[in-house]
């Protein structure tokens, strides 16, 4: 058993290495080792890809491994190291968290060495290879129960500079929509850590229910943009096709855009994504199973914004959410 998280390779040899980033074994779990990818084409920008951190947002992973395919031949300098599972144990259970501890691994970043599995996979992700990287795409999705645009995201930034550059770069994607997105949780997220260090951060975010093959070809075509963006891919940026094709926003959403179940029930959708509503118009119906007696409840929009995500027929427990609504960002 080693005791540090290492890379089985040398990040500064040039050219194409694989090999594996091994987390540590403890007590609950052996020795992990994490697929990686790195070309090393010397001088200019240094990003990190990474997938896999839900195990169950399986778009990310997917994309990667295309990544992986077409870079050798696409690019033209700096450096790219590709991981396409973060959270091999989730994946392999269709889980958004570890099993083995029940943590999700985007709220124990930077992660500890003597903690369970997913705290030593943040460790090892935050000593090894996030100072390798200026810059870091996470590819996420919103998971099976949610239907949303494809977006690049960020969450609010106290740095203004980080700011504008991390929206900046969200941008770059082209997906229909660009979204700053606050959470009240943020605390042990791989964002965090790496925007505390300076670095500009994208989360890329999918819906929803299945894997589809549309939804892939736009996200593909949007870390291509972002790579053409960058300087590392030469190109054209590509409007990725889509069915709400005039739509390119930047948007914001706040917690109070959060709209939650009073009650457990069953939800059932009543508009669709990029749908705009005004005050009071009916974003969904909540139906409790428990009592028949019980009346159904509607769920309204707050205030005059822009369906962005809505949960698509799931049953959920009480307060939780069941659709976001947004608005055009004001900077
Ligand atoms: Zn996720």
């Amino acid at each position: 058993m080693s005791d540090a998280p290492h890379l089985t390779f040398d990040l500064d040899m040039p050219g194409v290495s694989r090999g594996h980033l091994v987390v540590p074994g403890g007590a609950d779990h052996g020795e992990l080792l994490l697929p990686v990818f790195s070309l090393n084409k010397g001088e200019g920008p240094r990003l990190l890809v990474t997938g896999g951190n839900h195990g169950d947002e399986l778009e990310g992973p997917i994309v990667a491994r295309r990544l992986i395919e077409w870079l050798p031949g696409a690019q033209m300098c700096g450096r790219v190291i590709v991981v396409p599972v973060l959270n091999p144990l989730a994946l392999e259970a269709w889980s958004r968290n570890t099993p083995l501890d029940g943590l999700n691994l985007n709220r124990v970043f930077p992660g500890r060495a003597n903690g369970s599995i997913t705290h030593r996979i943040a460790d090892a992700v935050s000593r090894v290879l996030l100072p390798m990287a200026d810059t870091v795409f996470d590819l996420h999705s919103f998971g099976p129960k949610w239907d949303c645009l494809p977006a690049a995201t960020t969450h609010p930034i106290a740095d203004p500079d980080l700011m504008a550059r991390t929206v900046r770069m969200a941008e770059a994607f082209k997906l229909p929509l660009t979204l700053v997105w606050p959470h009240n949780d943020t605390a042990g997220m791989f964002d965090i850590t790496a925007q505390n260090q300076g670095k500009v951060f994208v989360c890329s975010e999918f819906g929803g229910g299945t894997v589809g093959a549309d939804n892939l070809a736009i996200y593909e075509a949007g870390v291509r943009n972002a790579l053409i963006a960058l300087g590392l891919v030469e190109g054209k940026a590509d409007y990725p096709i889509f069915r709400h094709q005039s739509f390119a926003q930047t948007l914001e959403t706040r917690l109070s855009d959060e709209l939650k179940s009073p009650a457990p029930g069953i939800f059932e959708p009543r508009c669709s994504v990029l749908d705009e509503v005004k005050q009071g118009d009916l974003i969904g119906i909540l139906h409790s199973m428990n009592s028949l007696s019980a009346e159904s409840i509607d769920i309204r929009a707050p205030e005059t914004s822009i369906v962005l995500a809505i949960a698509s027929g799931a049953h959920v427990d009480a307060n939780k959410v069941v659709a976001y609504v947004a608005r055009p960002l004001k900077i």
